[in-house]
């Protein structure tokens, strides 16, 4: 098992939060340090650190968050103009809570590519 984050503290109502959505195996709550009009992020109950962690016992649970955002994206009427869906993975990634969790982000459109490097070669 990995260590205890603070997204634990999230499940357990240790500390508080601005929960969306919640059922037996996820919850939603809105990113504390939002990048978009509507920044929410989706976790599974059950600890997994980081997508490196995804095997055949848990990726229902990867479905099912893609699920709660997609229900989250339609009741909040962004699933017609888009938003995006992203897990970040370790550093590069830009993963700061190794409590795996999918950002939903909408409400603006998104530039692609995320990341540029002027640095010749880099990408
Ligand atoms: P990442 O960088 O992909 O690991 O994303 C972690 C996200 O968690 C960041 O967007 C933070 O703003 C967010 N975050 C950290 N602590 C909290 C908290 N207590 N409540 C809500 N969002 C949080």
């Amino acid at each position: 098992m990995t260590d205890s984050t603070i997204f634990d503290k999230i499940i357990n109502k240790e500390i508080p939060a601005d929960v969306v959505y919640e059922d037996e195996l996820a919850l939603a709550f809105k990113d504390i340090n939002p990048q978009a009009p509507f920044h929410v992020l989706v976790i599974p109950k059950q600890r997994i650190a980081t997508i490196n962690d995804v095997n055949e016992q848990n990726s229902h649970l990867i479905g099912h968050l893609y699920a709660v955002a997609a229900k989250l994206a339609k009741e909040h009427g962004f699933a017609e103009d888009g938003y995006r869906a992203v897990i970040n993975c370790n550093e590069h990634g830009g993963q700061t809570v190794y409590h795996l969790h999918l950002h939903l982000l909408a409400g603006k459109p998104m530039g692609w590519p995320p990341y540029q490097d002027t640095k010749k070669g880099l990408i």
